[in-house]
């Protein structure tokens, strides 16, 4: 394979990203500056040895102490409410609505629809060991299902309502974001004021 058409092939991988966005940059790299491209790689391994998992959340940080991110650690975060987003985009626009005050926990992924091992994709058995684990030590009170308003994230957010029953039973509020959410919105591409509107109209589940 030619070494343009590996490049190509290597950001079709991007999310979002088609055959002709890949050959475009390609073709950009291609052509681009030296220092750009050194800093461009640069950037890309820096990133690979500096940012690393929080082991509480699950969240890409740079900032990571004795295995958690700094929103982990920080003693000023409400550990009552834990918000549970698809991937680290997501939780990205909630840090900039400044709506939840609590912690976050990263699913890593939804359950795809049309599969049927659901389970191997995302971090479930994680979040109901975090969320019990949390309900004794660090006051929780309720589990916020912040997913997008998709199939894949519907058939996520009663996989893990089941998954929490348990913990419903022991007086654990499970809810979901309520209204302004309408169907096929993501997370990802939502606003600040969709976001803060769904989150406070949340409903919890009986
Ligand atoms: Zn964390």
């Amino acid at each position: 394979m030619d070494i343009l058409k590996r490049l190509q092939e290597l950001f079709k991988r991007f999310p979002g990203i088609g055959e002709r966005q890949a050959m475009r940059f390609a073709y950009f790299v291609a052509t681009a500056d030296e220092s750009y491209v050194r800093s461009l790689t640069e950037a890309i391994s820096a990133m690979r040895k500096e940012v690393r998992r929080c082991a509480r959340c699950y969240a890409l940080s740079e900032k990571i102490v004795d295995g958690k991110c700094s929103l982990c650690l920080n003693p000023d975060t409400d550990t009552s409410i834990l918000l549970v987003i698809e991937k680290d985009a997501d939780r990205e626009r909630f840090v900039k609505a400044r709506t939840h005050t609590g912690t976050y926990f990263v699913l890593g992924g939804l359950a795809p629809a049309i599969e049927k091992d659901a389970h191997a994709h995302i971090r479930i058995k994680e979040l109901h060991a975090l969320a019990e684990r949390e309900m004794s030590s660090a006051g929780l009170s309720e589990v916020v299902l912040a997913l997008s308003a998709t199939p894949d994230g519907e058939r996520t957010e009663a996989i893990l309502l089941n998954t929490l029953r348990s913990l419903q039973e022991k007086g654990l509020v499970v809810s979901v974001l309520g209204k302004g959410l309408s169907t096929g919105t993501e997370i990802e591409y939502s606003d600040k004021e969709t976001l803060t509107h769904a989150l406070r109209s949340r409903i919890a589940f009986e």
